[in-house]
């Protein structure tokens, strides 16, 4: 995988590397073919931010299409706060907050760094209980973290990686349905 990875495939990588393969595939499709509960609630807790409705501020900078030639992710951006250099993703719930899910936030991050905007705080928005949770920046640790990560998913390839199915994750997948690891539904059927 050579191309340009979306940052939404940091996250699904970490929980089921087969999973990104199902991502790639199905991306294209149509959504509800495939789209579980847990997602489409992550959806909606976006609609309201790409149809610019999550603020009135007109210093916040939301839903802008983000890039990083760099470190070759390109995505989207929830909400940049402008005057307080906040970087803001929102959930709807946050009962713990996944590696995946740092990676994801740090990649908007160096994107909208190589964009030329400065961004000194990163936090997710847990719309459930109208909780901000500030997160760690990256550093120059986290970069190199972030570079390799992102290395293991552009190597990876389904038909020659090892691969262990773990029933527990595939009940909780949101591409159960259609993967051909598993007979089982997701508890989201
Ligand atoms: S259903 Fe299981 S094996 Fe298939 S992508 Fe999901 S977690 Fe991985």
């Amino acid at each position: 995988m050579n191309d340009y990875i979306p940052l939404s495939m940091l996250n699904d990588f970490i929980f089921c590397p087969y999973s990104i393969y199902l991502h790639s595939v199905y991306m294209e499709s149509d959504e509800d073919l495939f789209k579980a509960t847990p997602q489409i609630k992550g959806t909606i807790a976006h609609q309201g931010v790409d149809e610019k409705k999550g603020s009135t501020r007109k210093s916040d900078i939301m839903s802008l299409p983000v890039c990083c030639d760099e470190l070759g992710i390109f995505g989207k951006i929830d909400i940049y706060k402008q005057d307080k250099k906040l970087l803001i993703e929102r959930k709807n719930n946050l009962k713990q907050i996944f590696r995946g899910q740092i990676y994801q936030i740090w990649g908007q991050y160096f994107c909208l760094k190589e964009m030329g905007y400065k961004v000194d705080r990163l936090a997710f928005y847990e719309i459930s209980t109208n909780k901000m949770i500030e997160v760690d920046m990256p550093g120059e640790q986290g970069k190199i973290e972030l570079i390799e990560f992102i290395k293991q998913l552009k190597d990876y390839n389904p038909l020659s990686t090892m691969f262990k199915v773990n029933p527990n994750k595939c009940i909780h997948c949101i591409y159960c349905n259609l993967c051909d690891k598993t007979t089982n539904d997701n508890v989201y059927t």
